[in-house]
This record gives structure tokens, C-alpha cells and sequence, in this order.
């Protein structure tokens, strides 16, 4: 059988078709994903109003972010990802505050009588409050959430209303947290709301032949200035970036573009669907994540607008700089195991990297909220013996530790304490460490960090030993207890 039930699901058999194990053989067996957590299970996904804004609006640098929420899932909203931006604006002109999108967000404070007469008043009194706090902000950007998705309040009116009013853009983004299984849903109401009420709506100041949009690309830790630097020098130009350092304005002309390069395919292929389907404009799906994904992909884009040269003069000059350094750490890394536990895609962008450039032994991925076809992306990269897990639980992580030891994790905030317990080190795989980690020198960054985290030498302290055999015990005493009253029946 490919799947595989962890001894502390035994309560909870549901969770077995979320965790396959890779066998040749086992072609046919898909998933379970996409669905709500299996109750029961501490899993760490995030709610659909995080999904919207914490991955994809909240990289656009100009606007300013009305949260319709009690003060929790303001704050919460509050902690973006580290999405850097530059002050500049599409039409020149220069944005006041540096790195806005990472320093502000608003919320309209609800309390219990608002849930029972309403927040419709507290959202506009929110919104012009916010525009006098803040007037240089290009648009506002009004957030449903759990509260007011129950109570019903009608943002899309206000929000109308309010565009007359101000003059400038309101955009209601109807993401109550409960709205679907995981961040997820987030991303395609999102993507669905800004195709409607933006693109399309202005025109760009001038276009050229080689204009793309690179869309899914969240500019994480600088990852988007790489691959910027990489096209400019080639002489393709970005018109609209979707969403990482980008205006309100240029996603707005979105409709202007020669071809849609989608980096980020769980999040944002619904917008190249909808530009595709009405505007005719075609697009790609691109990974610029090591050297030889990166290379493949400059070579593409290349053919494509005829610019072979140029892209072969980009790669020579990148790649060059960090293939000798790559090499001594390939020699470093070679054999040691690792886990991917990304939210999404990374999980199969970079399994065959890791183990091709690097030698690694990619022995266990994982998402948050993926779908069908990016784990049938997952089961085509990865090895025999290698378990597919989704939406996971700090409790399997636990005893896939114990039990097959990984040298590194690569994961998020919440199992990153966790791996440390047990003197496994783990990188930040959603919000980086030394970032970037895309193209040649991403790569190289990646691989710096991976080798400076297992080499440590604070792993070696005896309580991280200590703390692993305790629990190897646990997991042995629950089997032998369990095999005693199979006896036993
Ligand atoms: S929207 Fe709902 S699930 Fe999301 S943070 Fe707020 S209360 Fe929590």
C-alpha cells in the first residue's frame, strides 16, 4: 500500500490517505488534499483572509490594507512575510515611506456590539480615517474575515461608495477564514477579485515588444530582483509584477503584456487563466530555482522573443561566478538527508535541484495546501521511498524524526523550534534565512546557508540527544503497547 498511517494517527485513520510513500509501482493511488484538516490534528495552515493578504496583497508597496476584523486578525495580518519593496512607482514618481507594505496595517477594531448591529459604519470610518493617516497611498484595500463574513456586512457596497467618494480605488476582497480549507482559497478569490476590479483599468505609459508580466513571483527576501536583473540584462522588460514589489497601478495594466511567465503555480495561475481566456495573451509556467532550472528557463524565454544570445550571455556571466563555490559545497552536502515542508510548490521545485546540484538525499516533502496535480508534480520528482504528506501535523513531524532522522528540515516558523528540540536544524523555507535563494546566486545562498546550519557545531550539545531518544522511546513503547493488545483481543 502507498500510504501510510504514523502510530500517533491511530486515533484518527482518516489521516492515512494524506501521506503516500513513493513506490514505482503505486502509479494510479492519488492524495487526499484540499480539504479541511482532519479534526483532531494541530496543522499549520493558514486561514483564507491570510492567503489573500498575507501572500498576495500584502506585497503590493503602495496601498494601504483595511483589515474588517477584531484586533486578532489584524495583528495577524500584520506579520507579512518579508516581501521587501523599492520606493519607486511605475510613473516615476517616488514612494514616501520605505518598505510600507512590511510596516503598516489597519483593522476597524469590531467589538460584540458591532456583530450584532453590524460593521458597516466602523469599515467606512476605517477607510477615511486610513486615507487621512495615510493620503499618498495609491488604493485602499478592504479585508473580510471570519467575523464579518458571519455577520454579512456588504463591503463590495461600501466599498463601491467609497471609490466615488475618495477618488481613489477601494477593493472589497470578500476572504472570511473559514471561506475554504486553507490559505489556498485565499489566493484564487484574490486572484479572481483583482482580475475584475483591476486589469484592465489603466494603460501603461508605454509599452514594448518584449514586455512580460511575471506573475506568482512575491519578491521574497529579493528573490524578484534576481530574476529582474537577469531579464532587464537580456532586454526583456517587466511591465507588471504579480505581486512582489509592485504598484496597485501596474497590476492594473496587466492587460498590456506580450507573454505571462507564472512563477508560483498554486497561487496565481488563476489570473494567467482569466488574462489568457479574455485577453488572448499567452503564458508559461517558468522555475528559476538552481542553475539548471534558472538556465532552462533564460534559454526559453530567449527562443521565445529571440534573444537567444542574450540569455546565453546572462547564464555565462551568473552561472560563472558561483559554479566553482557550488562544487565545495555539492562535496559538503552529498548524503545528507533532508526534508521539504513548504507551503506549496517548493516542495517540487526544489527536490531534483537538491539532490542533482547538491547531492542531497530528499527523503521526505510536505505541503500545507496543495492540490492534486502539484503532488502528482510532487510523485513524478521524488524517489522511491520518499513520503508525500499533506497538510501536516507537528506530531507526524515529530515521529519522522524520531524514527528516520533527517541532517536538515526545510520549513516555516512552526516547525522550525520544534526540529530544534531534537537537534535537527531547519531553514525558513516560506520567508528565507540569507535570502535569495532563486537563480545562480539565490542557489548558491541557499546552499551557504544549508551548509552553515548543519555544520553548527550547537548540534552536538548531549540534551538535543537527549531529547531524540525520548522520543525514539515513545515511539517504540506505543508500538510494542499497541502489538500487546492486538495480543490481547
Ligand atoms: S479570518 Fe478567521 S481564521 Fe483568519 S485570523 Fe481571522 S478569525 Fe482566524
Amino acid at each position: 500500500m502507498p500510504f501510510k498511517l504514523f502510530d500517533v494517527n491511530k486515533e484518527i485513520p482518516e489521516r492515512e490517505k494524506h501521506v503516500y510513500v513513493k513506490h514505482c509501482e503505486d502509479t494510479e493511488d492519488s492524495i487526499d488534499c484540499n480539504t479541511s484538516t482532519v479534526p483532531g490534528c494541530m496543522g499549520a495552515r493558514g486561514c483564507v483572509y491570510a492567503g489573500s493578504k498575507g501572500v498576495i496583497t500584502g506585497a503590493i508597496k503602495d496601498v494601504v490594507h483595511v483589515v474588517h476584523s477584531p484586533v486578532g486578525c489584524t495583528t495577524y495580518g500584520g506579520g507579512a512575510k518579508r516581501y521587501p519593496s523599492q520606493p519607486k512607482l511605475p510613473n516615476g514618481e517616488v514612494f514616501p515611506v520605505d518598505n510600507f507594505n512590511l510596516k503598516y496595517v489597519c483593522g476597524t477594531d469590531l467589538k460584540e456590539s458591532d456583530v450584532v448591529f453590524g460593521g458597516v459604519k466602523k469599515l467606512k470610518q476605517s477607510v477615511i480615517e486610513a486615507v487621512k493617516e495615510f493620503p499618498f497611498a495609491t488604493a485602499i484595500y478592504c479585508h473580510a474575515t471570519c467575523t464579518t463574513g458571519l455577520i454579512g456586512d456588504d463591503m463590495d457596497a461600501v466599498c463601491k461608495e467609497l471609490t466615488q467618494e475618495l477618488g481613489k480605488d477601494v477593493i472589497a476582497f470578500n476572504t472570511p477564514g473559514f471561506a475554504g480549507p486553507s490559505q489556498s482559497k485565499g489566493h484564487h478569490i484574490t486572484n479572481d477579485t483583482i482580475f475584475s476590479r483591476m486589469v484592465g483599468s489603466k494603460e501603461p505609459p508605454k509599452t514594448t515588444e518584449y514586455d512580460i508580466c511575471l506573475i506568482g513571483e512575491y519578491n521574497i527576501d529579493g528573490d524578484l530582483w534576481v530574476i529582474e536583473k537577469y531579464l532587464n540584462e537580456m532586454g526583456i522588460n517587466i511591465l507588471s509584477r504579480f505581486s512582489g514589489d509592485s504598484s496597485h497601478e501596474e497590476i492594473c495594466y496587466m492587460h498590456r503584456s506580450k507573454l505571462n511567465l507564472v512563477r508560483c503555480q498554486r497561487s496565481a495561475t488563476y489570473i494567467a487563466d482569466l488574462i489568457e481566456e479574455k485577453y488572448g495573451i499567452p503564458y508559461v509556467n517558468v522555475d528559476f530555482f538552481s542553475t539548471e532550472y534558472c538556465s532552462d528557463n533564460l534559454r526559453m524565454l530567449g527562443r521565445h522573443f529571440g534573444l537567444e544570445e542574450e540569455a546565453e550571455k546572462v547564464i555565462a556571466k551568473y552561472h560563472g561566478e558561483v559554479k566553482d563555490e557550488l562544487k565545495y559545497y555539492k562535496e559538503k552536502l552529498t548524503d545528507k538527508k533532508i526534508y521539504i515542508f513548504s507551503g506549496g510548490p517548493k516542495s517540487w521545485h526544489l527536490s531534483i535541484p537538491l539532490e542533482k546540484e547538491l547531492g542531497m538525499n530528499v527523503t521526505a516533502v510536505a505541503s500545507e495546501f496543495e492540490h492534486e496535480d502539484g503532488y502528482e508534480k510532487m510523485k513524478a520528482r521524488v524517489k522511491d521511498g520518499t513520503a508525500i504528506l499533506d497538510d501536516p501535523n507537528s506530531l507526524e513531524l515529530e515521529e519522522l524524526i524520531a524514527t528516520n532522522k533527517p541532517d536538515i528540515i526545510l520549513a516555516g516558523i512552526k516547525e522550525k523550534y520544534l526540529a530544534y528540540k531534537y537537534g535537527v536544524p531547519s531553514i525558513m523555507i516560506h520567508s528565507y534565512e540569507n535570502g535569495p535563494y532563486i537563480g545562480f546566486e539565490g542557489f548558491l545562498n541557499l546552499a551557504k546557508d544549508l551548509y552553515a546550519n548543519i555544520y553548527n557545531p550547537v548540534w552536538k550539545l548531549v540534551e538535543f540527544e537527549e531529547n531524540l531518544e525520548e522520543a525514539q522511546d515513545e515511539v517504540l513503547t506505543t508500538s510494542e503497547e499497541e502489538t500487546t493488545m492486538e495480543a490481547g483481543k
